[in-house]
């Protein structure tokens, strides 16, 4: 299926708008130069990403927050669908891989519109107090997958009525679905999708993804 992906990739992610161009050179030096400094080849596929700009174009959204940065793949993605005094804070353990993340955003333009937090993203978000008057209109959740309750619980404190959640990996090769697979990444997975088919503020599906290495899925939440 990887050939299937790219070849409708050509097509939708190799357009000519004016732009664009530039736009994709940046997310492939991003990939480049994190791959360079040995980080782990995990960010979102290009199809993927592509659709987190799309959400954020989709719904105008001009603050985001992301747990999870690695190389700052995904947050070039969100920031290309932001308005120029557009915002993403976002949340990473490493210091070395923000480092290289600040490199990418610098190299892509979008340094100025990102902050950030270093350290572990369960204290940072939960530290999170944004005003009345600029809370969230997105989250992207993407980093270790044992703490996604306590990241979708808080995101959804964080995101405006009417916002959008995603959280990646939610069905990994069927691995969540496996109920004998009980490490702490799959099982907080499950306890996160368990939460929310109890949770009345939150209206949510699960999408699967067919990326170019892997079969996976997003789970996409409105705040209600
Ligand atoms: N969203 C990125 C992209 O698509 O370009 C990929 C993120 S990668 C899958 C997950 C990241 O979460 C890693 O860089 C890892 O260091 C970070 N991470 C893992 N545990 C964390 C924690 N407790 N707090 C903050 N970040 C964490």
């Amino acid at each position: 299926w990887a050939h299937s992906i790219r070849f409708h990739n050509s097509f939708l992610l190799e357009r000519t708008a004016p732009g664009e161009a530039e736009r994709l050179a940046a997310i492939e030096h991003a990939l480049a130069n994190s791959a360079a400094h040995g980080l782990p080849q995990i960010s979102v596929a290009r199809n993927e990403g592509k659709f987190l700009r799309l959400v954020a174009r989709s719904i105008g959204a001009k603050r985001v927050l992301e747990v999870g940065t690695l190389g700052g793949v995904s947050s070039i993605w969100i920031a290309q669908g932001l308005p120029p005094d557009g915002r993403i804070v976002t949340l990473e353990l490493s210091e070395e891989r923000a480092k290289v993340a600040k490199q990418n955003w610098e190299a892509a333009g979008i340094a100025h519109q990102i902050s950030i937090i270093v350290g572990d993203a369960v204290a940072s978000i939960t530290a999170l107090h944004p005003s009345e008057s600029e809370p969230f209109d997105m989250a992207f959740i993407d980093a270790d997958k044992k703490s996604n309750p306590t990241y979708f619980r808080e995101a959804k404190r964080l995101v405006r009525s009417g916002g959008v959640i995603i959280v990646d990996n939610v069905i990994r090769r069927g691995r969540i679905a496996d109920l004998s697979n009980t490490q702490p990444d799959q099982e907080g997975t499950r306890e996160m999708l368990r939460m929310i088919k109890e949770d009345a503020e939150v209206d949510a599906t699960t999408i699967a993804t067919a990326g170019e290495k892997s079969f996976d899925g997003f789970l996409y939440a409105i705040r209600l």
